[in-house]
């Protein structure tokens, strides 16, 4: 149930109760049915947690619009707070020695719980690519994970997002979905109303899984190093310096409006929720979920056709002349030296794009590393000529450098630009929003 105020309205009514229910839903999915007899959010102006009830910010405008931004924090607060229920209240772990046990695991299931809400939901914790910005920082600005919270001077990435990435990578792209969520839940169940240390987090991933998780937990939570695999040397293959470098990218719509909140670039996680069959998310189960901004993502609300440009568009790859690739024969051998420059060891994914505009990605575990962590060398056989090689295309790992994941090396485009969707503060926006302007309109 949810309590509020008439100035949370356009919010509260429409959302608050079915986020609270879906939330319920997809953490008892995830770690253990829901064992309360109720859930409650009350409109405030924060978020907090407490056991069955929990304080959210949300209010719309005075004209009773809301921007997206303040939607989606609504949102996302809602199921922060409530999935608290879960993560430390009955898998209790002890907050003020370890905050990432309890705010790291639950931001992981927040994301989880986002993405089954709506499939464009643009969540900011969780891929792998939204931590890069705070992976290449400085060292001497960097902690492990695995810093008591007293100690802590990065609070959100260090005790929410880096270790909610972690545990995404390890389901996305180390363990597989099936396992990991297998593993992930018997955490729960076996830690249920128990206090649970880090070491059983990893002891319990490992034991469930029979997989050896050792080298995850040692660099992502006990060091700082990054991951930045680099393509040293690919042999058998011709630097083509003709090769046009990516088109300019288009910088979204006008200023002056928002534009819409949902990621340019769809990760992997979206892209195999939506290709699972089984999973139906909320805002296609309950169309009335479906407000201004679920149509404005899809283009489907129209507020000011002046400021209606094409969707931003990634940069064209490399493509080579029909002189250019006569020169080729059939070789279909590459021997690609891969350079560890960041510390962390990852798998390494590779992508070859052929002639024809066939790709094929090569996936390698992690323990290619496991004997030298600095340098590996390794053939590939494929069937086409390859145009361009590219290293962890779908940007599962955190690289923190692209620049030197790509064979031939191109100019990689702006990352300022790629990431234009920032997070914004909490509780409402300024300025006119594109509800407002539709409102305005009609
Ligand atoms: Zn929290």
């Amino acid at each position: 149930m949810s309590a509020y105020g008439k100035e949370a309205y356009g919010l509260y009514r429409k959302f608050s109760s079915k986020a609270v229910a879906h939330t319920i839903k997809s953490y008892s999915k995830f770690s253990i049915p829901y064992p309360y007899p109720v859930a409650q959010s009350i409109e405030a102006a924060n978020g907090m947690e407490y056991p069955m009830i929990c304080f959210n910010y949300g209010r719309t405008e005075k004209d009773g619009t809301y921007t997206e931004a303040t939607k989606n924090g609504m949102l996302g607060v809602v199921i922060h707070e409530v999935g608290h229920n879960f993560f430390p209240m009955i898998v209790n772990s002890d907050e003020r020695q370890w905050s990432w046990m309890d705010e790291g695991l639950n931001t992981f299931v927040q994301y989880l719980t986002q993405e089954l809400y709506d499939n464009k939901f643009p969540s900011r914790g969780g891929p792998a690519w939204t931590i890069v910005d705070y992976m290449k920082l400085p060292k001497d600005q960097l902690e492990p994970i695995m810093t008591n919270s007293e100690n802590i001077i990065g609070f959100g990435p260090n005790a929410y997002t880096k270790p909610a990435t972690g545990l995404n990578i390890l389901r996305e792209t180390i363990m597989g979905r099936e396992l990991f969520d297998y593993s992930f839940k018997e955490y729960a169940r076996r830690w249920a109303f128990k206090h649970p240390t880090p070491a059983d987090l990893f002891r319990t991933m490992e034991d469930a899984s029979a997989e050896d998780l050792d080298w995850f937990w040692r660099g992502w939570f006990y060091s700082i190093d990054p991951c930045d695999i680099a393509i040293d040397t690919v042999k058998h293959a011709v630097y083509d310096p003709t090769a046009a470098a990516p088109a300019a990218r288009n910088g979204g719509l006008q200023r002056g409006l928002d534009k819409p909140a949902v990621h340019a670039f769809e990760d992997i996680s979206k892209i195999r929720n939506k290709q699972d069959k089984s999973i139906v998310f909320l805002t296609d189960a309950d169309t009335t979920l479906r407000d201004f901004y679920w149509r404005y993502d899809r283009g489907l609300e129209a507020y000011d056709s002046v400021t209606k440009q094409p969707a931003p568009t990634f940069g064209a790859p490399t493509v080579l002349s029909d002189e250019e690739k006569a020169k080729y024969a059939d070789a279909n051998l590459y021997e690609i030296t891969f350079l560890n420059k960041g510390g962390l060891v990852m798998p390494i994914i590779v992508e070859f794009t052929f002639a024809d505009g066939s790709k094929e990605t090569k996936r390698l575990p992690a323990q290619i590393w496991r004997k030298n962590e600095n340098k590996v060398t390794k053939v590939f056989y494929t069937n086409k000529k390859a145009v361009s090689i590219k290293l962890d295309p779908m940007r599962e790992t955190a690289d923190i450098d692209e620049s030197n994941n790509s064979w031939p090396n191109v100019a990689e485009p702006s990352k300022f630009t790629l990431f234009k969707t920032k997070s914004v503060g909490r509780g409402q926006s300024v300025g006119l929003s594109p509800m407002q302007a539709a409102a305005g309109n009609k």
